[in-house]
């Protein structure tokens, strides 16, 4: 009789004598017993199951076991983020950490993150200090507000506006300002939390003075104005001005404030840009207190700012909620050397990198993508490779319909077919730097405003190249 088959399962080694393969002895010295000792469960536990549904047939040899716990060990060391390139055509993306900081606020941040700092001590006193104290004067001067204080974000500072200054009260927003951004930041949702009762005013496309007169009341706890970020209301339309509101507000006592969502500290006119609302602005049109994003247009780091009339930024700091939302002593640093460069509006464009793509020149940009067309087109086989111009965003809600002419490379597999494309954009993604780009018309568009590393891009290229020629 032949000896009864062993089953592959019984071939598993045991999780003891893995750990005491010698190829898996730098790994242990490297990393720790206990970490290793995770990975080569979870690989085993995986063989384990992969034989039991017969997706495999054979027991496993060491050296593929031990390639798999190695494996598995890089992915759990990898850090949080990857660097990537965004040829997505959005500058400020969100999905992509949006505005990158200027060199001295990234020393900043390193600075104020391994020593200890002032951050809420005062030097002269000895006492406890204000951790906004700093921050406030800057935004004070360059917003024209009399007071000001920051929070972790502008949801954040939305939600801690309402709460302080409308809880269980009625709040009108116009209807046509009902916003969601990104699915994450719905406005009527943000009410709900802050025990308001939003009382929808007008209708989408148009809002008059008088819708709002009539939904003002003794229970109404501000009156709220959205920049409507992320969308263009066309065609008929109707909004009351700011001024108008605010006058409005003012004979009623009640607070007008205007959530800007991406605020930008100069006009982006004087750069040749389209105009985008200013915080100082809605001040000047009579706003009581404006928010605004520290990393959108600003170009800072992620905070949400609130500038506006002295006793209502006094309650705001005075709500418990202010402490579970404020921003921490790394983006205070950040902030703190982002907002100094504003008082060189001619300098802006070299320091902030958002302003600077912002600005560049669509000569410029076709000109670099002439100069990357024939690499692309010899590290890609059955891709076809033009340059096309196209339109770049400013994102994150800002300037919605006002988009800049910009300069493409326009891959086009020869297959055609989605899948194809799918994949090409797959390969890119999948590169040591990874390239975001954007699929459009049956195409893979890199939209290269946002190139500030030429030679990064190019040695994905080779990798590309060499890729391929292993297949
Ligand atoms: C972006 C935006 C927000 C949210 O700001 P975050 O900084 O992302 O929290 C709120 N309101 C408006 C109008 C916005 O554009």
């Amino acid at each position: 009789m032949p000896p009864a088959k062993a089953s592959p399962q019984a071939a598993i080694p045991s999780v003891d004598r893995v750990l005491g393969l010698a190829g898996l002895a730098d790994a242990i010295a490297a990393h720790g017993r206990p970490l290793v000792t995770d990975a080569v469960r979870a690989a085993l536990a995986d063989l384990r199951r992969r034989l039991a549904d017969k997706k495999t047939g054979e027991p496993a040899a060491e050296a593929a076991i031990i390639a798999d716990v190695l494996a598995r060990l890089e992915a759990l060391k990898r850090p949080p983020l990857t660097r990537v390139l965004n040829l997505s055509g959005t500058i400020i993306h969100t999905n992509l950490g949006r505005a990158l900081l200027p060199a001295a606020a990234a020393q900043a941040m390193v600075a104020a993150a391994t020593s200890a700092v002032d951050l809420e001590y005062d030097l002269g006193s000895g006492r406890r200090g204000d951790r906004d104290s700093r921050l406030e004067g800057w935004l004070c001067r360059l917003t024209g507000a009399p007071a000001a204080t920051v929070v972790n974000n502008n949801a954040a500072a939305v939600l801690l506006v309402l709460d302080s200054l409308a809880r269980r009260k009625q709040v009108p927003v116009s209807r046509g300002e009902l916003i969601e951004i990104g699915g994450s930041f719905r406005l009527p949702d943000i009410m709900a939390r802050s025990h308001c009762k939003l009382v929808e005013v007008g209708t989408t496309n148009r809002t008059h003075l008088g819708d709002f007169e009539a939904a003002l009341g003794p229970r109404t706890g501000l009156v709220m104005k959205v920049h409507t970020s992320n969308y263009v209301v066309e065609g008929f339309t109707a909004a009351v001005a700011e001024a108008d509101l605010a006058k409005l507000c003012r004979a009623h006592g009640i607070p007008f404030v205007v959530d800007l969502g991406s605020g930008t500290l100069v006009d982006l006119a004087r750069y040749g840009l389209p105009h985008e609302p200013t915080p100082a602005e809605a001040l000047a049109a009579g706003a009581d207190l404006v928010t605004f994003s520290g990393d959108k247009l600003l170009g800072g780091p992620q905070a949400g700012i609130i500038v506006g009339r002295a006793d209502l930024v006094a309650k705001l700091k005075k709500n418990p909620l202010k402490r579970a939302l404020r921003i921490d002593k790394i983006s205070t640093a950040a902030l703190g050397a982002v907002l100094p460069l504003y008082a060189d509006p001619e300098r802006l464009p070299e320091q902030l990198p958002a302003l600077g793509f912002m600005i560049r020149a669509q000569a410029d940009i076709e000109a670099q993508a002439r100069r990357l067309a024939p690499r692309l087109e010899t590290a890609l086989e059955k891709i076809g490779v033009s340059v096309a111009p196209c339109l770049s965003q400013i994102g994150s809600g800002a300037l919605p319909d006002k988009a800049l002419p910009s300069c493409a490379l326009v891959l086009k597999p020869d297959a055609g077919s989605g899948q194809a494309l799918a994949r090409l954009a797959a390969r890119f993604r999948g590169l040591a730097l990874p390239v975001i780009g954007r699929i459009q018309d049956g195409a893979l568009w890199f939209d290269l405003r946002c190139l500030d590393d030429e030679e990064g891009f190019s040695t994905g290229l080779a990798e590309l190249a060499t890729g391929a020629a292993k297949k």
